[in-house]
């Protein structure tokens, strides 16, 4: 079954009303191939809406986060059931600035990708190793652990998109080679085949985020088992319009 290739960015914490507007107007007058390529952008929630309203429908929007309930006395938090009501119906889970900053355990990241996607959200759940654990050679062991912490409560993996992000390489400039990414993206599908199957695991993307620009990406493209990537930096800047365009 061929993978659709997905392409998502990752604006963090970033941006204003004007650099928000230049964003969405290079997205909308650039001919972009979004037929072939999933794409979707994950601004910050202050502008998730607006974004929503603004930038061509071919394109997709989602949340960098989100919480584990419906609604309630949660303060600051993201309800998935407004996403969905807001047509914001992709988001984020795990990312590895979720998990060191604000100490988002295994359990709680699959809580919420759980969660996500029963409410009808698409989410993108971000794994991948320090480099100390790297260097301890534990990356294999601790995506999997990562990855069974999601599959101990998620039964449809139809809507999961994993993004393989070693922490070394995010927001560091430092990107893992092609073929390092390839060697973890391979046990993740070798993981997915054993745990869940081998068609699941054939259909499962698995993108790679760490320093992706427009300069390295098309590197990438050899290794059939990476299906994407999520961008960070490089996706506030037109490059990202290249990164879409890679795949063509
Ligand atoms: C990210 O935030 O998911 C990311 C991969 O960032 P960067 O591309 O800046 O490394």
């Amino acid at each position: 079954m061929a993978r659709k290739f997905f392409v998502g960015g990752n604006f963090k914490m970033n941006g204003s009303l004007e650099s928000m507007k230049t964003i969405i107007e290079g997205l909308n007058t650039t001919k972009l191939n979004v037929g072939d390529v999933e794409t979707v952008i994950f601004p910050q929630n202050m502008y998730l809406i607006t974004t929503r309203q603004q930038v061509k429908k071919d394109i997709g929007v989602g949340a960098q986060n989100v919480f584990d309930k419906k609604n309630g006395a949660y303060t600051g938090e993201n309800s998935a059931q407004s996403l969905i009501d807001a047509g914001i119906t992709y988001t984020l889970t795990g990312h590895s600035e979720r998990r060191t900053i604000f100490k988002e355990s295994d359990e709680f990241v699959a809580d919420k990708t759980k969660f996500a996607l029963e409410q009808g959200l698409t989410v993108v759940a971000c794994i991948g190793e320090t480099l100390a654990e790297r260097e301890a050679n534990e990356t294999i062991n601790v995506v999997v652990r990562q990855l069974n912490a999601i599959a101990d409560k998620v039964q449809n993996w139809s809507k999961i998109v994993i993004a393989y992000e070693p922490v070394w390489a995010i927001g560091t400039g430092k990107t893992a080679t092609p073929e390092q990414a390839q060697e973890v993206h391979a046990e993740i599908r070798k993981w997915a085949t054993n745990k869940l199957g081998a068609s699941v695991a054939e259909g499962l993307r698995v993108i790679y985020g760490g320093s992706v620009n427009g300069g390295n990406c098309k590197e990438f493209l050899k290794f059939h088992d990476i299906d994407g990537f999520l961008v960070g930096g490089a996706s506030l800047k037109p490059e990202f319009h290249n990164i879409v365009n890679v795949h063509s």
